[in-house]
């Protein structure tokens, strides 16, 4: 993906929005609406300026468009941020407000959550707004994303195992989480379940020892460091971006990364990097759709359904395969091959609203 310009001339619209009573400060952008309206989160962070979160909210975007392209999804690609602390800023109006703004774009940008919001607050957005995803299972809503996305995460990792080692069993193989969070921690669950052999680690200490206490058999690695420096044959990097840059890659003993962090690449050089080491990237935004393929199930004229989602998240597994195989046929890195794979579809399939129905 090429880095967008600061004035956002590739994306197709932003949108500042203001209001005052209730500290409201947002900026939701479109990068593509080529495949459907664009679906994205929305981040509330404490920003330490404007220009940083604008940077943000173009590069989230564009990452979107690109996910739900690859994931087969008819939705572009949206992003929201909101200026702020969401654990001191966030209230009733404020979310409402920031309602009243989306649906003004009149259904062109669906919202979901990301950092710093969540199911619940969906429902008080949904209160002036009819384009809003993720809401509680009781508003009719898909719920918690995370499930599905650690899902597509792990049949994401198992089409990686499959071209790295010709077996798409995780069984036996030592599979290092850093992040147990929502997502590191559905994941763990997953590949116990595989008879995956799981070493975390997290910052967050009661993170970590309430998985322990549910999975004995999971170890504890002390930090991030310690946990990639140790013999590894999966690295899932499920905490924050930027996860692989020079220093981590060189010192990586996993043959297979492949996690739900977004942006992992600390900066377009690192994919070739990786390749060079003979690692097997399964690019992120390939293998962490899940979630969005649950949030979109919600637009469904019938209403939510984890099966059919669940069943759209499995795909992931055949999508990342037929990336992986790109990127090698082609003598290009996966993050290439992945980003090639999404335009692709966007420009074939995003041409067709050109042909007129009467
Ligand atoms: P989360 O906040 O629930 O979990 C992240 C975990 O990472 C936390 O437990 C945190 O303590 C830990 N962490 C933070 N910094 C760390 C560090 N330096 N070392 C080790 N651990 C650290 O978030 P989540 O929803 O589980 O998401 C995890 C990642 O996956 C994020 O990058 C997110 O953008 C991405 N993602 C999430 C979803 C979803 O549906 N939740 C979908 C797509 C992508």
């Amino acid at each position: 993906m090429s880095t967008p310009s600061s004035f956002g001339t590739h994306h197709e619209q932003v949108v500042f929005c203001h209001d005052e009573a209730s500290g409201l400060r947002a900026i939701i952008a479109l990068y593509s609406t080529a495949l459907g309206p664009g679906l994205g989160g929305t981040r509330f962070f404490p920003y330490a300026s404007e220009a940083d979160a604008l940077a943000d909210v173009l590069n989230l975007s564009q990452g979107m468009a690109y996910k739900n392209a690859l994931a087969g999804l008819d939705l572009g690609g949206g992003k929201a941020v909101i200026i702020g602390d969401p654990r001191t800023d966030k209230s009733e109006a404020l979310l409402r407000a920031y309602g009243r703004f989306v649906q003004s774009l009149g259904g062109r940008y669906f919202t979901a959550c990301d950092v710093g919001t969540f199911s619940a607050d969906m429902d008080v957005v949904a209160r002036e707004c009819d384009f809003v995803t993720g809401r509680t299972v009781e508003h009719g809503g898909a719920g918690d994303s995370s499930v599905l996305t650690a899902f597509g995460v792990h049949q994401g990792m198992r089409a990686a195992a499959q071209f790295a080692w010709g077996d798409a069993s995780l069984a036996g193989r030592r599979v290092g989480i850093a992040g147990v969070g929502k997502v590191g921690r559905h994941l763990a669950k997953h590949l116990v379940d595989g008879d995956a052999r799981v070493v975390v680690t997290d910052i967050d200490r009661d993170a970590v020892s309430r998985l322990v206490e549910q999975y004995p058999s999971i170890e504890v690695a002390e930090s991030t460091e310690a946990l990639i420096a140790a013999d590894l044959d999966v690295y899932a990097p499920c905490a924050l971006g930027g996860a692989l840059d020079e220093s981590t890659v060189e010192a990586l003993t996993a043959k297979v990364v492949a996690g739900a962090a977004n942006n992992q690449l600390a900066h377009e050089g690192i994919g070739k990097l990786v390749a060079d080491r003979g690692i097997v990237y399964a690019p992120d935004y390939c293998v962490n759709s899940g979630g969005a393929i649950q949030v979109a199930d919600e637009l469904d004229p019938h209403g939510f359904s984890f099966d059919r989602a669940k069943g759209r998240a499995t795909g992931i597994f055949d999508t990342t395969l037929a990336v992986l195989e790109r990127a090698a046929s082609e003598g290009i890195t996966t993050a290439e091959a992945a980003d090639r794979q999404a335009e692709q579809r966007i420009r074939e399939i995003g041409r067709l609203s050109q042909l007129r129905v009467p």
